[in-house]
């Protein structure tokens, strides 16, 4: 009888698993989140290389970040131009964490929202759809990364803050992006609180 209504129960969903999952999964988010470089999906390194091809317009004083920029780097505005209060966490746990060996390299900080428009214009452009890209990348009058609120980390500090991160108030805030970090000052003695899904579900992001 059980197996029968498993089996019944297989026939009926796999049909509309696979159609589903076939029409998002083949297509370039997921691919990108399982990239053994764990960045962000609208900025890998052909992302940057058409906003430069557009003119050379936006470069680094728009936030853009060279390889192997670390947290420290005072004379990148995409790390310098952070909230005061974010990039001093920030500093602290990397300092605590380069103790186990952990560097603390970013992907994305602040932003201009020039930038932020180019790269929400190419996530639309690659996602095919207004609504995919949402779940990746916020309009620059929403954007976290605009404020300097917020910050893109490369793996191995993604993984280390996802240990200890609370401590420090640094929280990640949507399951889909495991590099996007925030500074959450109550996590230090309540947690962090619950992930959005993606930013398409964060209530900031509404109109
Ligand atoms: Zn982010």
């Amino acid at each position: 009888m059980v197996a029968i209504l498993i089996g019944a129960i297989a026939f009926q969903l796999l049909p509309g698993q696979a159609s589903s999952t076939s029409t998002t999964r083949s297509t370039s988010p997921a691919a990108l989140v399982s990239s053994p470089l764990h960045q962000p999906p609208a900025l890998p390194a052909t992302s940057v290389t058409s906003a430069t091809g557009d003119g050379g317009r936006l470069g680094t004083a728009d936030g853009r970040v060279p390889e192997g920029v670390t947290v420290f780097r005072d004379d990148v505005p995409a790390v310098a131009k952070l909230d005061p209060k974010l990039l001093a966490a920030l500093r602290q746990a990397a300092t605590d964490a380069a103790a186990d060996g952990v560097t603390f390299e970013v992907n994305g900080g602040w932003r201009s929202a020039d930038y932020q428009s180019e790269l929400l214009r190419e996530a639309e452009a690659e996602y095919g759809s207004e609504a995919e890209a949402a779940r990746w990348v916020a309009r620059p009058n929403r954007s976290q990364h605009v404020s300097g609120d917020a910050v893109d980390l490369a793996a191995a500090a993604s993984s280390w803050l996802s240990e200890h991160g609370a401590s420090y108030g640094l929280c990640q805030i949507y399951d889909n992006e495991r590099w996007h970090y925030e500074l959450r000052p109550d996590a230090v003695t309540r947690g962090c609180p619950a992930r959005w899904a993606d930013a398409a579900h964060d209530p900031r992001m509404q109109e």
